[in-house]
């Protein structure tokens, strides 16, 4: 495997950061990560973009133009002669001194690996995951907007951390207000008298790239969607519910806080937008090999 760092393609066991990087030393940077299908990396521009935004909300210049990042991108692929692909995009705020002060840290660090993806087991797919609302909530906008795919990310970390000791895969976080916000690494989903509801982008929530799919998805096949304020009442009332997210895709979820949501099997609406979604990743995005 050859991993991308700063200009140069380096072996897996070459392939280090400065113990002085800020993005090591303070979380200080942002990511992406992004998927390759059959040879076509989808929804690269909406990642490139959202990761050039991430970049602008914390002041931090990636010294390179959103094209010339794409070409990397895809030559990271090409080099490791992948088809299918889980890639990790990162920019740090790069090497600097001890102290917090970015200014300290002369030029952001890019590293680009490309690797295969673990998803959640298969079964869960058909079967439906369980999850559990945790106790943390999400970041307040005010203190770190969840837009930002910081590579500071505790605080999903301390929820997820929350599930793993309730034996479950995934994590409903609320905001500080207590509405649903998102899962620990996914977006969330409902499915209530046939209209499809998931909290907007207001509730605090990482703008999703596969929860806007998703909802483009949903609008062309004529299911009504609303982004919205939810609560865990609407959760437990739900006739389907399901996650989203660029590892995760859409996976079903049949049972919350110990409550069956639904008839407790993946729900007609769930599979047909992940079938749906499925077909998407084969035609869509930018081809690797010509
Ligand atoms: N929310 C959070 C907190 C995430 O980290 C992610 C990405 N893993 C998502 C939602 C899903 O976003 P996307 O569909 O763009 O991967």
């Amino acid at each position: 495997m050859k991993v991308y760092i700063d200009g140069k393609y380096l072996k897996k066991k070459e392939a280090k950061v400065s113990v002085f990087d800020h993005g090591f030393l303070y979380g200080d940077g942002v990511f992406e990560g992004i998927r390759a299908y059959k040879g076509r990396v989808f929804k690269l521009k909406e990642h490139i973009d959202r990761l050039y935004e991430s970049a602008q909300a914390i002041l931090l210049d990636i010294h390179l133009s959103r094209e010339e990042l794409i070409k990397l991108v895809i030559s990271v692929l090409r080099i490791n002669n992948l088809k299918d692909a889980y890639i990790r995009v990162v920019v740090s705020r790069g090497v600097g001194d001890l102290g917090l002060d970015p200014r300290k840290c002369p030029k952001s660090s890019l590293i680009i690996i490309a690797d295969k993806i673990q998803l959640y087991p298969e079964e869960m797919y058909k079967k439906g995951l369980e999850i559990i609302t945790v106790s943390t909530r999400r970041n307040i906008a005010d203190a770190l907007s969840p837009r930002i795919k910081s590579l500071n990310y505790l605080n999903n970390i301390l929820a997820k951390i929350e599930t793993t000791r309730a034996g479950v895969l995934e994590g409903i976080m609320l905001n500080s207000q207590g509405y649903v916000a998102e899962a620990t690494g996914d977006n969330i989903f409902l499915v209530k008298n046939n209209i499809l509801l998931t909290p907007s982008v207001g509730c605090g929530i990482l703008k999703g790239i596969t929860r806007d799919a998703v909802i483009k998805i949903a609008e062309d096949i004529g299911i009504k969607v609303e982004e919205t304020l939810l609560t865990t009442y609407d959760v437990y009332n739900a006739e389907e519910c399901f996650l989203t997210g660029t590892a995760a895709e859409v996976i079903p979820v049949v049972k919350v806080d110990g409550r069956i949501i639904g008839c407790g099997t993946p729900g007609k609406i769930t599979l047909k937008l992940l079938a749906a979604f499925h077909n998407l990743t084969k035609c869509e995005g930018i081809k690797i090999f010509e």
